[in-house]
């Protein structure tokens, strides 16, 4: 009985995703605590094929309670699409809790997130387009609008007509586009406020409620570590922090209640979007492994692009482990690398020509040349095992390599998409 945070320890895609709907089984409650509907989590059931964005991966269990804490940003339109799609695909409902202090990410935050990564062309961050940027800053400079307000109409025209002055002078000026009026807004707000509100709740209550009386609580974070405002590669974080510790904050949970933070990551890397990543492969290799990687090769699940991909770093990844607190790993994907003679895996970087295995900076980042081991190994598929002990000795030893390196115990490992192709050490 305790709050678990299933979390990135890398860019993202790690396969939280299928790891929270392995553990969901046991859990009385999934909270989505930062993000939007920006990423998307894949998973394989018996009931299908799904790429869930916004819903927590409990939504498969019809005894778990979802929720979406007030640290979400919630695109009602793409919520409601989503809930929409899992009952057409005929899985049973479980209850969907939103927080009435989670803000609205409107269509004008996904108007700005698109003209303005236009606008920087080739200096773009590579953003989804999805709003979350444009959201997060209205939030922050206190012109977002909590879900609750949108029924207050007075209320919410005042807001609106606030945040719209400046929004306007930019669309018009910056961007040559019309202007946004407040009357525009609300139009597109009044079909779908009213189907959100059979969901809306005080989940900040319910949640303490469900911590005092020691219910099994699941923190679903969306992206990793590295992909943090304050510890990630700036400037190409996202716009919340997907870190354990936040978990706290953004699904509102006492900190002294989270007691495992399982630290998920890929046994290679994988990064979609801009910015330094040191083990990237090119060409052929790279070409590969993008097309055996995940499910279905690694192409986004929200956008369909294609991956970056490259080894296993194991200096990003133990400080992904570190700075998230893990108190364990999981390691997906093991099974993609079953066609290879000769696995290399970076153990530490040299920057201007000296050697480290603390991760820097990101204009150090940017210099940092991967120093790779290699590993044998084991030619075979491995999908159809289930315990520990009968994975061939080479991918044993890669596991071990990986726990020494990342200085975390790794205690999952994943050997294919489904949910019952996971291992327990
Ligand atoms: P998330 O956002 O962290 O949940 O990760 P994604 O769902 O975006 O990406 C993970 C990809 O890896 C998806 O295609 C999953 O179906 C897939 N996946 C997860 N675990 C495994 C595994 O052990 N083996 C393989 N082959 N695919 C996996």
């Amino acid at each position: 009985m305790a709050v678990i945070a299933v979390v990135g320890a890398n860019w993202g895609d790690e396969g939280k995703g299928k790891v929270t709907d392995y553990l969901a089984r046991e859990a009385d409650f999934v909270v989505r605590y930062q993000g939007g509907n920006n990423a998307g989590h894949t998973i394989i059931n018996e009931h299908g094929k799904f790429a869930l964005h916004l819903l927590p991966s409990g939504v498969f269990y019809p005894h778990v309670v979802n929720v979406l804490g007030p640290g979400v940003a919630v695109n009602i339109g793409g919520l409601l699409s989503e809930v929409d799609k899992l009952a057409e695909a005929g899985v049973p409902p479980s209850a969907l809790r939103v927080s009435e202090r989670a803000q609205a990410l409107l269509p004008y935050h996904v108007l700005f997130d698109s003209l303005e990564e236009e606008r920087l062309g080739k200096e773009s961050f590579g953003s989804t387009r999805s709003g979350i940027a444009p959201f997060y800053a209205d939030k922050y400079l206190k012109i977002g609008l909590q879900l609750n307000e949108l029924f207050d109409e007075p209320l919410l025209r005042s807001r609106l007509s606030r945040s719209l002055a400046p929004k306007n002078v930019l669309l018009e000026k910056l961007y040559g586009k019309p202007p946004l009026s407040v009357d525009d807004v609300v139009a597109q707000l009044s079909g779908l406020r009213d189907r959100i509100v059979p969901y809306l709740a005080d989940t900040t209550t319910l949640l303490l409620d469900a911590v005092e009386a020691g219910k099994t609580i699941l923190l679903e974070g969306q992206l990793g570590t590295l992909r943090d405002p304050d510890h990630g590669i700036y400037p190409y974080p996202t716009s919340s922090s997907p870190l354990a510790g936040f978990g706290a904050v953004g699904a509102g949970v006492p900190p002294w209640s989270i007691r495992r933070i399982v630290a998920v990551t890929k046994a290679y890397s994988s990064c979609v979007g801009a910015g330094p990543f040191v083990t990237e492969l090119r060409g052929e290799e790279a070409e590969e492994l993008r097309k055996r990687g995940g499910s279905a090769g690694e192409y986004g699940a929200t956008t369909g692009r294609p991956r970056r991909v490259g080894w296993f770093d194991c200096v990003a990844t133990c400080y992904g482990c570190r700075v998230q607190g893990a108190t364990e790993a999981a390691i997906t994907n093991l099974d993609v690398l079953g066609y290879k003679e000769a696995i290399p895996v970076c153990t530490a970087y040299t920057v201007d020509g000296a050697a480290t295995t603390t991760f820097p900076v990101s204009r150090l980042l940017d210099k940092a040349q991967p120093v790779y081991a290699e590993l044998a190994g084991w030619k075979t598929d491995i999908s159809g095992v289930r315990r520990f002990q009968d994975l061939p000795v080479q991918a044993r030893d890669y596991v071990l390599f990986v726990e020494k390196h990342i200085r975390t115990r790794i205690t999952w490992v994943s050997v294919g998409p489904r949910r019952e192709q996971t291992i327990k050490r």
